[in-house]
């Protein structure tokens, strides 16, 4: 089978590198990031399911509940949302994190002396925070290292495996259909549903699955979009958010739905938090670059799709943003 893109020599050295980590280990924690995504909740379960086959004793925490249109992946139940400090671990894997403080407070300090930290994941603003850091960021999802590792690590990719790799693989390419998804991954795909990966299953259960209450949310955010020449963003006031009982760590998928605006080439989602901070998606055409900007301000993501968070009032970082998607706009493509 082969896995998306092709591996370079300093990959293959970091890929058995990742193996030794996880050979040895034999009660590894494995982190998902907040407001967890596709990506995040597929590659989890589908790396805690290979080293179960290998008779390990994985647990797998993320700080906020599983969005409903992830329960559905098998293991999803075994979620953990905080892992005391002294827990009987030997590992941890960070998986699709770009930094640190994506565990979401869930990486006790005191664990850099005591265990490795193993990261799996494929974000282009990824600062190598690992002791071990297996990272493609030309890769359209971290369903294609981790695919690798579990390959490597003599398991294979079928049945339930395969499903929680297309549920990551289908989830961050908005259902195959950024630029990162190349016939190869487009090949990959195909192959996983040969292995018994539930493809029809994944497409209806996560990305044909919108709650009413998200639905009407998107009403409500439809309801305030503005088109700046080129530029597509609304905003979601914390007001808006209490009257439709909206959580704060509810992914409401805005800027994904945003991004099919016709007419414009960048989109940016503003939701404002109850602590005082407002959530910045932004989203970006083939050929445009929004990673730099999240990065610029503290956040993280890929060149099409990135994110942050900043404190401030709406107004006042609506402004910040837009004047640097102005500048990206005006950047020559
Ligand atoms: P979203 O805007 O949908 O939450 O995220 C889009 C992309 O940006 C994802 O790849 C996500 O990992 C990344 N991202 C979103 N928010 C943050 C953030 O606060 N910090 C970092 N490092 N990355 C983020
Ligand atoms: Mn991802």
């Amino acid at each position: 089978m082969t896995i998306g893109t092709t591996m370079t020599t300093t990959m293959t050295t970091v890929l058995n590198q990742a193996l030794e980590c996880l050979q040895a280990s034999q009660r590894p924690l494995l982190i998902a990031h907040p407001r967890p995504d596709g990506d995040t909740v597929g590659c989890t379960l589908a790396l805690r399911l290979a080293l179960i086959a290998l008779g390990k004793t994985p647990r797998i925490a993320c700080v906020h509940p599983l969005p409903g249109n992830l329960t559905h992946l098998p293991g999803a139940e075994a979620f953990e949302s905080a892992i005391p400090e002294d827990a009987d671990i030997d590992l941890v894997v960070a998986v699709d994190l770009s930094d640190l403080s994506r565990t979401g407070g869930l990486y006790q300090p005191a664990w850099a002396e005591r265990y490795p930290l193993l990261v799996i994941d494929h974000h282009a603003t990824n600062d190598a925070f690992g002791d071990v850091n297996l990272i493609e960021p030309e890769a359209a999802a971290t369903a294609l290292p981790m695919a690798r590792v579990i390959r490597a690590l003599g398991i294979p990719l079928r049945d339930d495996i395969a499903t929680c790799l297309l549920a990551a693989l289908i989830t961050d390419t908005r259902g195959l259909r950024t630029e990162t998804t190349t016939s190869a991954v487009l090949r990959f795909v195909s192959e996983l549903v040969e292995a018994g990966g539930n493809y029809l299953g994944v497409m209806q259960r996560t990305l044909d699955a919108v709650p009413y209450q998200q639905m009407k949310a998107w009403g409500v955010a439809l309801s305030r979009l503005q088109l700046e020449v080129g530029i597509a963003w609304t905003t979601f006031p914390l007001t808006e958010k209490q009257a439709l009982g909206i959580e704060d760590h509810d992914d409401l998928d805005l800027g994904n739905m945003l991004s099919q605006t016709r007419e414009a080439q960048l989109f940016a989602t503003f939701l404002e938090m109850r602590d005082g901070t407002v959530k910045v998606s932004l989203r970006a055409r083939p050929g445009y670059d929004v990673a730099w900007i999240a990065k610029q301000l503290g956040g993280g993501g890929h060149t099409q799709a990135a994110g942050y968070s900043l404190p401030g009032d709406l107004d006042t970082v609506v402004r910040d943003t837009m004047a640097l998607l102005r500048q990206e706009l005006a950047r020559p493509h």
